[in-house]
């Protein structure tokens, strides 16, 4: 069994769920909760929710109120405030600052026609002069050698492998938006959180955001990747491919297919409320492999 944080560890654990407002909370979306969350519960630690709402071309109004509600009609209550991304423009552009004087981004003029492999620049913007003026996004280089690789705690070790990292990834958009991985790569960071927990479909993700990590010199937090849930298609579930709202009318049905899912001992079935449920679950929680 993975190493879990215990009340005797010195950091308090800190974890989060961070929901983007692109629709409601769906089968899969509840598995990334409810898996960070019993997570958190288990070792004593916090659990936040954070809304990343730094796309606003995608959000979907009303869903912060769906996701919310969601959340507790499955008995998944957050401590504190709701904290949403689009607070913290100063972060991002105070670390986008500090990269660009240590020589580490680029201008890129390229558009989706023109990208390479795995997204990357396809039309060697590194090598040319593009003013600020010039329709440009800004990438990061990667350097696949000084990348470490990490211990995931549901998966194992992870390595690094060069031929599986983009040339360079965007850190801020052509339409002047933060990207994702650089947002979530500094809110991610220690002292926010100390531990990740969320879907497999993010491991890719979560080695741009530690190679950000490594290079902003931020503290990294652990990260820990659970099974998505997929439909009969084998495609993941997504808010984007409309997948379908969770039906807060049966949450302890909900509650026992995601511990289904995440391989944890099933609730006896005397265990009947959300309550219940949730109780057994926090104290059998396991990140077993
Ligand atoms: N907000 C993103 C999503 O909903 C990121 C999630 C994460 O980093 O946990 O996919």
């Amino acid at each position: 069994m993975s190493t879990v944080a215990t009340a005797n560890d010195p950091t308090p654990y800190r974890g989060r769920f961070a929901p983007s407002p692109t629709g409601p909370l769906h089968a899969g979306s509840l598995v990334a909760a409810l898996a960070s969350f019993l997570d958190a519960r288990h070792c004593s630690g916090a659990w936040q929710l954070r809304v990343d709402d730094i796309d606003p071309p995608r959000a979907v109004a009303g869903s912060v109120e769906a996701i919310t509600g969601a959340l507790s009609a499955h008995g998944l209550f957050w401590d504190g405030p709701l904290v949403f991304q689009s607070a913290s423009d100063t972060r991002y552009e105070r670390a986008l600052q500090r990269l660009t004087n240590m020589g580490c981004l680029f201008r890129c003029r390229c558009t989706r026609a023109t990208l390479s492999d795995r997204g990357s620049c396809g039309q060697n913007c590194e090598d040319r002069e593009i003013s600020s003026g010039e329709p440009h996004s800004l990438r990061v280089k990667t350097h696949p050698e000084q990348m470490h690789g990490f211990e995931d705690r549901f998966l194992g070790i992870q390595s690094v492998f060069a031929d599986t990292i983009p040339k360079d990834f965007i850190v801020k958009r052509r339409d002047g938006l933060y990207a994702y991985q650089l947002a979530a790569a500094i809110d991610d960071a220690q002292p926010h959180f100390t531990h990740i927990v969320r879907g497999a479909d993010l491991l890719d993700s979560t080695y741009r955001q530690r190679w950000l990590q490594q290079l902003l010199k931020l503290e990294a937090p652990a990260y820990g990747h659970v099974p998505v849930v997929l439909d009969e298609a084998g495609n993941k579930l997504s808010k984007q491919a409309g997948a379908a709202a969770l039906d807060t009318r049966q949450p302890e049905d909900n509650l026992r297919a995601g511990l289904r899912h995440l391989g944890q001992t099933a609730p006896p079935s005397s265990a009947r409320s959300v309550a219940e449920i949730l109780t057994h679950a926090v104290e059998y929680w396991t990140v077993g492999k």
